[in-house]
């Protein structure tokens, strides 16, 4: 029998309404085995998350301030959830409980951990389904990173024998006992972390979107849905700015080969977006997203004879190095080489960068170009594929923008230009137009 792995999101869980939904979406699916919940997220855009609810309650007795007030929103919210559902559980006793220990100066961990708890264990309650306490399965080191070893193994070994199950997402715990917790967005992982384990056939990840969108609809007016996409494709997408799932949930079910399908819990019958570890290139529809991000600033560096100095390149990444700064990209040509840096990472260094690239290097010229813009256009069709480049090209200098830019990764799934910052959204634009 082959196994589902679902993760829900916060939106997905935010009131007993979408408690519902879920249930309908689990029961429709006898395969659907492990449920890994969010806490509860917003129910509109005015309302609060719980997760950020309890950062505040810590925050709170940290300051030595009274958390009453804020709790009661994150009590109310839950007791809600159990009266829309007409459950019997008593969840007093694990809010009390929880507010204590918060108030006896738990971890700031600890408190943010509790929203997936207790949704754990309203959903388990509800579905009937097994609780399982995430700290004893997924397990970190005492410097406070996964320990993948002894995660899959207390997964395999605790959910094999059940049938069907609720692990919170989010959190585990240390070998001390303390609650760890993943980044923002981390229940992401935990859902991957119990997919791979348990070989899943596909692992679900249900939020409020109908998955990827081939751009940003801030940008692009009703763009189109991404149907299917490879892990390497998304990996270029996500790292321009697209995102739905959090980074580092992709690797473990990438290793194992799982697909990850990205579901809306509104709207359960759209097929989503289906992320694959391979398929074949589609050559008439080669691109699969257009993505990317604003401020960036590019050293453009050029010295007769550079291709045949011995460690050119090395001396100046030695110096962003140094001055801890880390470059997005570095293409080169015979005799030049630029930089691309993003502004978050400089800081205010351009100036020492330049002083020293020029003592350590003595460069023809060196110029410094800010308000840049990348756009990454990706998509497995346009690996041997004629035109794709020029399609691109040929938008953009239709709209009479200027490309300062070029750079092809060898692995021919993406192209990636820089242009100013002020033509980003015309040129994101563009490319679409010409491809869609
Ligand atoms: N509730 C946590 C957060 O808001 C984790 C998650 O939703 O995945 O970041």
């Amino acid at each position: 029998m082959s196994i589902i792995v679902s993760k829900f999101g916060g939106s997905s869980l935010a009131d007993g309404n979408q408690f519902r939904k879920v249930k309908e979406i689990l029961l429709s699916d006898n395969r659907r085995k492990f449920i890994i919940p969010s806490a509860p997220g917003k129910r509109n855009s005015k309302d609060f998350k719980i997760t950020d609810l309890l950062y505040l309650c810590q925050a709170h007795i940290e300051s030595s301030i009274p958390l009453d007030d804020v709790f009661n929103l994150i009590s109310n919210r839950y007791k809600a959830i159990v009266y829309e559902l007409d459950l019997s559980l008593d969840i007093d006793i694990y809010l009390n409980e929880i507010k204590k220990d918060i108030e006896n100066g738990a971890s700031k961990e600890y408190a943010a951990s509790r929203g997936e708890y207790l949704n754990g264990i309203i959903l388990a309650n509800y579905l009937d389904f097994k609780f399982i306490d995430a700290k004893d399965v997924i397990i970190f080191n005492k410097y406070g990173s996964l320990d993948n070893e002894a995660t899959y193994k207390a997964l395999k070994n605790t959910l094999s024998n059940y049938e069907k199950a609720v692990i919170p997402g989010f959190y585990g715990c240390d070998p001390l006992g303390n609650i760890v917790t993943f980044s923002r967005g981390g229940s992401d992982i935990t859902g991957a972390l119990v997919a791979a384990s348990m070989n899943a056939d596909l692992y679900e990840n249900w939020t409020d979107v109908s998955g990827f969108l081939m751009a940003d609809p801030k940008i692009v007016e009703n763009p189109m849905q991404i149907k299917k996409i490879t892990y390497r494709e998304l990996r270029e997408l996500s790292y321009m700015g697209a995102s739905v799932l959090h980074e580092d949930s992709v690797f473990p079910v990438r290793n194992a080969g799982i697909p990850i399908n990205i579901k809306n819990t509104n709207l359960p019958s759209d097929p989503g977006t289906l992320i694959v570890k391979d398929m074949e290139p589609d050559y008439n529809n080669p691109i699969k997203g257009i993505a990317g991000k604003k401020d960036f600033t590019v050293i453009s560096i050029e010295k007769a004879m550079m291709n045949s100095e011995l460690g050119f390149c090395r001396k100046v990444l030695s110096i962003l190095e140094q001055n801890c700064v880390s470059f997005e990209n570095m293409p080169s040509g015979i005799d030049t080489v630029c930089v691309v840096i993003s502004d978050s990472q400089l800081n205010n260094k351009i100036d020492i960068l330049v002083d020293e690239i020029k003592r350590a290097c003595n460069p023809d010229s060196i110029v410094v170009h800010p308000n840049m813009a990348l756009i990454a256009t990706v998509g497995n069709g346009m690996s041997s594929n004629k035109g794709i480049a020029t399609k691109i090209f040929s938008s953009l200098s239709d709209s009479n923008i200027n490309i300062r830019m070029i750079d092809q990764g060898s692995s021919e799934i993406n192209i990636l230009i820089g242009i100013e910052n002020d033509d980003f959204e015309k040129g994101i634009n563009s490319i679409y137009k010409a491809f869609i």
